[in-house]
């Protein structure tokens, strides 16, 4: 198919809105998937996914339509992940393309994430074709929010497509807007090769499997090629197209998206962002934009019996290969043992590896409350990076601590407006501007410490705005904070799993309320067992979680022995999940006591 009738294209939406629904239809109305094939959400090819109904990494699908013109296209559909926590995959497969659907639900109309996901779309010079789904819906409100999608992006609201892609209402009318509006891809087939990179997955026996989209140049199966960020060289054994699954071609010529086969054996070498070449008589340059993402959420973890831990590194090496986001590294922790710093994009990504390595793995572990990277300049004039509280040096060697910062976009009907407000002050957040996007919603933008939205600032928002906040938000910078080391104390010994960072002007409170609910999380024992938060040297709060008076078992000697036995085998659960740090037993939940702290 010539490049005149290529057509790249995402679908960009809020989460739930119907993006991955919208797909399906596609792809059926073009005969890509056969009745036989079709299941739903074809795209979502993780059973996670499909249950939290996100797409966590992006795929591409070539689709075979006729147009009203009666020409043959090819549409190359990049499904790009819909969370902030991959902004900046979305943001490379959104440069893949030269269009985006923009579906916003006509019920719910337009959310944080269709706002964030736009920009990046808008940022990237992308054709946007905005789509009303769900208007076979009773509560559906296509002209109302028709006429809000336009004075976003403007244009004639009338012309806004209206579709079900539950019912396949105005599907057609989709596919000759992406064949009339999408804009043919550039790129000159004799020009030195540049393909951009974005997305990659892992297979066993064929190496990493990389997804590209051809900017200029044309591959050809054998060539020799390079990847410019890491200087890695491989041939390219295997090139073609992305079907439902792969589909060997000769050759992939300037707008193609499609894979590179060449025995990768190293994941760290096919990064998302970056720029494949002929090896020889290839481009001087990378295509723009190409950064080393890095993880922004930290947290320990450890396996509930320290004989797992091969097994965990084994885990983790493995989720890596498909996860190149993901860092993580040995430490050992005087109360936890051995186990990993791990490094994550954000909350999602940081749950979604905890959920994996339980339920792919059945791996027992424990999790340490998540942290951002704080930048540390101490006296000496040496600035370090820690990633970890624990390691958080003395504050007498320290000169500056700086925390990473993110705008906030938060969507709210009006009447929220004051209590989300509430909420972002007690956050430390700065307010930027509120605007209006119909008469009752509002896009209120804040700037805020990461730290302080990645405990539990999205539950706290969806609770006072009774579910009806959005929210989302994007990395800005690094700022100089008044921050201090919270350590936690059981029996006198501290443990450092506990230790937390906290701004000066919440640690007391912190300190209180942390010391409370672990008194009520750490189950009784043989012994009194104190609690104490400090800041330095000095002990600001404590609490005792009083001695147990009698054995749990002794009720039951010479009783009814299969109720003991039952006793003891709930209790061996239950100790699963617990520590042995000192005397003292602490459940896993003790870890993350300040997520469940009201
Ligand atoms: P995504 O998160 O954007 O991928 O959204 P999904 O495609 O998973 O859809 C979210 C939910 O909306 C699912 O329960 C779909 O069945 C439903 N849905 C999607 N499109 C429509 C539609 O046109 N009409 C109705 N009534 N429901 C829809
Ligand atoms: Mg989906």
């Amino acid at each position: 198919i010539p490049q005149d009738r290529l057509r790249n294209f995402c679908i960009i939406a809020h989460i739930d809105h119907g993006k991955s629904t919208l797909a399906d239809r596609l792809l059926e109305a073009t005969g890509t998937l056969t009745s036989r094939e079709m299941q739903a959400q074809v795209l979502d090819s993780m059973d996670l996914e499909r249950e939290r109904g996100i797409t966590i990494k992006s795929h591409a699908i070539r689709m075979r339509h006729t147009a009203e013109d009666g020409e043959t296209y090819a549409l190359n559909l990049i499904d790009t992940p819909g969370h902030v926590d991959f902004t900046y995959e979305v943001s490379r497969a959104l440069n893949a393309c030269e269009g985006a659907i923009l579906v916003v639900d006509a019920a719910q109309g337009i959310e944080a994430q269709t706002i964030s996901n736009l920009y990046l779309a808008m940022g990237q010079d992308l054709e946007i074709i905005p789509v009303l789904n769900k208007v076979d819906l009773p509560s559906a409100q296509p002209d109302i929010v028709a006429q809000s999608i336009t004075d976003l992006i403007g244009g004639d609201p009338a012309d806004v497509l209206k579709v079900s892609a539950k019912t396949g209402v105005g599907i057609d009318a989709v596919l000759q807007a992406i064949v009339d509006r999408v804009p043919p891809p550039g790129g000159d087939p004799d020009a030195p090769l540049q393909s951009l990179i974005f997305d990659s997955t892992f297979d066993t026996y064929r190496g990493s499997i990389v997804y590209v989209r051809v900017k200029e140049g044309t591959l050809r199966k054998g060539d020799p090629i390079t990847f410019m960020a890491t200087n890695a060289k491989y041939n390219a054994e295997e090139i073609g197209y992305l079907k439902l699954g792969m589909e060997p071609m000769p050759e992939l010529t300037p707008g193609e998206v499609g894979y590179i086969i060449g025995s990768v054996k190293d994941v760290q070498d096919t990064k998302v962002g970056d720029t494949v070449t002929h090896t020889r008589g290839g481009a001087s340059e990378q295509l723009p934009g190409y950064r080393d993402v890095k993880p922004m959420v930290f947290s320990g973890i450890y396996p509930t019996d320290s004989a797992d831990f091969e097994d965990l590194r084994a885990a983790l090496e493995r989720l890596q290969l498909n996860d190149a986001a993901l860092t993580y590294e040995p430490e050992t922790s005087a109360a936890l043992g051995f186990g990993f710093r791990v490094g994550f994009l954000g909350m999602l990504h940081m749950e979604v590896v905890q959920e994996r390595l339980d339920r792919e793995f059945n791996l027992d572990i424990v999790t340490t409350m998540p942290n951002v990277r704080y930048s540390v300049e101490l006296t000496s004039g040496e600035t370090i990076e820690v990633e970890n509280p624990s390691e958080m040096p003395d504050r007498g060697i320290i000169s500056e601590i700086r925390e990473p910062y993110v705008t906030a976009q938060i969507i709210t009907p009006t009447e929220y407006i004051g209590a989300l407000m509430g909420l972002c002050q007690e956050r430390r957040g700065t307010y930027i501007t509120q605007e209006y996007i119909t008469t009752d919603r509002v896009d209120l933008q804040y700037e805020l410490p990461l730290a302080e939205i990645v405990f539990d600032f999205y539950d706290k928002l969806k609770s006072v705005s009774r579910g009806y906040a959005s929210f989302d938000y994007e990395f800005i910078d690094e700022r100089t904070s008044d921050l201090q080391k919270l350590d936690v104390m059981l029996n006198g010994d501290p443990v450092d799993a506990l230790s937390t960072i906290v701004h000066k002007d919440k640690a007391y409170d912190m300190g209180r309320r942390l010391c409370k609910k672990l008194r009520e999380l750490i189950p009784r024992q043989m012994f009194d067992v104190a609690i104490q938060a400090a800041l330095g040297n000095k002990v600001i709060s404590r609490e005792t979680v009083k001695a147990l008076r009698k054995d749990v078992t002794a009720r039951c000697y010479g009783g009814d022995i299969s109720r003991k036995r039952k006793l003891l085998e709930k209790q061996k659960e239950g100790k699963k999940r617990m520590k042995q740090i000192g005397a003292v037993e602490v459940p896993q939940e003790a870890f993350l006591a300040v997520l469940s702290m009201d």
